[in-house]
């Protein structure tokens, strides 16, 4: 089985058919979402319109929840609540049904679990050894894929316990699983790269091969931030696309 891990695609619809272009000559057999469809971007409903057609088995990132759910933005920076504020506005009642409906965390078969922040909590950023323990210690696969923090990197469960290691992959990367260990690996965000490469991220899980193939891919930035002026959304929002922060 061949899994496309994708996620924090938050509604930039250019970065997301900029991935899907590069996944079109890979055999595929399972889409995999890790929420976070919408927030940020001008396209909500296209990006969730997409993901259904894919067939997307997806989790609820805290931006999809809080764009049907607006009270839930009240802990947002003032920019990123502003785009939420329009995203609602803009959101069609099936895409609203469709973002209520997902799951917190979704144990995909008996190999992957995915969730947004951590297995307990989506709301949990995971940015350290003793954060990626958090979801280690209690997950029933050999591998779970987590997002929300737009960091592309992958945790190795210690079975001598010792805390996890850590690698970073900001340009891309290629995990051996199996030899008995637990994975924990963030694809990085489709739609709003943080890791200082301002290319889309994301991953491919290869289950027989044993092997995570984390890819990046060039977009039309300035499409994306264009459409994003015209939609009046902030600018900040868009001005640290070309920077991947
Ligand atoms: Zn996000």
């Amino acid at each position: 089985m061949r899994y496309a891990v994708l996620s924090d695609i938050h509604s930039n619809l250019v970065a997301l058919e900029a991935v899907l272009a590069d996944l079109a000559d890979q055999p595929i057999d399972r889409y995999l979402c890790l929420g976070d469809i919408v927030g940020y971007g001008a396209r909500p409903n296209q990006c969730c319109d997409v993901i259904r057609e894919l067939g997307a088995m997806s989790v609820r990132g805290n931006h999809d929840e809080a764009a049907v759910d607006v009270i839930k933005a009240e802990w947002f920076t003032a920019p990123a609540r502003a785009c939420i504020l329009w995203t609602a506005e803009q959101l069609r009642d099936d895409n609203v049904e469709m973002l209520r409906s997902l799951p917190p965390v979704e144990v995909v078969d008996d190999r992957v679990t995915i969730c947004h922040g951590s297995i307990p909590d989506p709301d949990h950023y995971t940015v350290s050894p003793a954060d990626a323990l958090i979801s280690l210690a209690v997950m029933s696969t050999s591998i779970a894929f987590f997002g929300h923090t737009h960091y592309s990197e992958w945790f190795i469960g210690s079975d001598d316990g010792r805390l996890p290691s850590e690698h970073p992959t900001p340009a891309g990367g290629r995990l051996r699983t199996g030899n008995g260990h637990l994975y924990l690996v963030n694809p990085g965000a489709v739609g709003q790269p943080r890791d200082g490469n301002e290319l889309a991220s994301y991953a491919v899980y290869d289950d027989e091969a044993g092997e995570v193939t984390i890819r990046r891919v060039s977009y039309d930035i300035a499409k994306t931030a264009q459409q994003m002026k015209d939609a009046g959304l902030p600018e900040a929002m868009y001005a640290r696309l070309w920077l991947g922060v």
